[in-house]
């Protein structure tokens, strides 16, 4: 009877191994045509000043359409494009959308924000990846000032010597340096000394029960009072609601994000909403107002 019952898993086992190769194929295939097949969008997520209320930047995230499959969000295909390769070409389609998107921003007169891009470690440690950020921004006609790159902790375990190298082209040439989902890596600290950073995003993980979990509170409190003595900035990402806002306001942190503020949002809603707030725009500071 076990060895019915082990049998009979085993196939199940099998079969759903198969169906998940199968998938993950289908993926595969659909995702090598989607480039050509001008599939992917760039969604866009303002960071805001909480003491001026200004937009600081934008970051870009990248969507899938898929006519088959439907709407697919990174998490389900950025570590397929990096297993396959497929990250570069996809990676420099995406910092030069956003490039052009924030000039055609500027040129349509709204106040200066940076666009911010994720870079995965894969991507970062591509050969000629200064050369190519620097082309990049030439062809777009964007100051470096205006982009910033989001890197995770994680790029720092590769080769450190050259991330160090790399990291300080890019900086000299003036682009905006930050450490994203903070906390969450596996890097020791000291590399923040070493690296021209400028600043620290905080995991949404620490945000989300930041009002009821003291430990939560404690790691948020902790990177906030280490980016301020080391003059780094610092941003709170996945602030959701009123009560995290004021807290983290509370603790001094300058910069926030998440849907309290806005979703994504594709170009065309994004540029809506650039148009209609009149910033800074302080109502969302005081509850009563709503
Ligand atoms: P991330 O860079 O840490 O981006 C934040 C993620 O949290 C985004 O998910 C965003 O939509 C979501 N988010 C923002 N505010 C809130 C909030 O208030 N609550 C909650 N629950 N979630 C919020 P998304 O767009 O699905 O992206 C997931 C991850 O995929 C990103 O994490 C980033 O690591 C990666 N990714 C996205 N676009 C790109 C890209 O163009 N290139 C690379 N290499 N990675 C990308
Ligand atoms: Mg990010
Ligand atoms: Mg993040
Ligand atoms: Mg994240």
């Amino acid at each position: 009877r076990a060895k019915e019952q082990g049998r009979s898993r085993y196939h199940l086992y099998t079969s759903s191994m198969d169906e998940q190769a199968f998938r993950r194929l289908t993926m595969e295939n659909s995702l090598r045509k989607a480039l050509q097949r001008e599939e992917f969008s760039l969604y866009y997520q303002p960071k805001v000043n909480i003491k001026t209320g200004q937009i600081v930047c934008l970051e870009a995230l990248v969507r899938w359409q898929n006519p088959e499959m439907g709407l697919i969000l990174p998490n389900q295909f950025i570590p397929l494009a990096e297993d396959t390769g497929l990250i570069i070409p996809l990676g420099e389609w995406v910092l030069r959308t956003a490039c052009a998107q924030n000039k055609t921003w500027q040129l349509l007169n709204y106040p200066p924000m940076r666009v911010a891009v994720n870079f995965s470690p894969r991507q970062f440690q591509q050969p000629r990846l200064t050369d190519m950020v620097e082309q990049i921004l030439g062809e777009a006609d964007l100051a470096p000032c205006w982009l910033e790159l989001e890197l995770t902790e994680n790029v720092m375990l590769q080769n450190v010597e050259k991330t160090v190298q790399t990291l300080n082209r890019l900086s000299n040439l003036g682009i905006h340096i930050s450490i994203d989902d903070f906390g969450t890596g596996y890097s020791s600290l000291s590399y923040i000394k070493k690296l021209p950073i400028q600043t620290l995003k905080i995991d949404r993980s620490f945000v989300h029960d930041i009002n009821t979990n003291a430990d939560d509170a404690a790691i948020a409190i902790a990177v906030i009072t280490m980016a301020q003595s080391l003059r780094l900035n610092v941003i709170a990402e996945g602030v959701e609601t009123l009560e995290q806002m004021k807290l983290l306001d509370g603790l001094n942190c300058p910069e926030m994000q998440g849907y309290l503020f806005s979703k994504p949002l594709p170009v065309a809603e994004m540029t809506t909403l650039l148009s209609n707030i009149k910033w800074p725009d302080m109502t969302w500071k005081d509850p009563t107002l709503h």
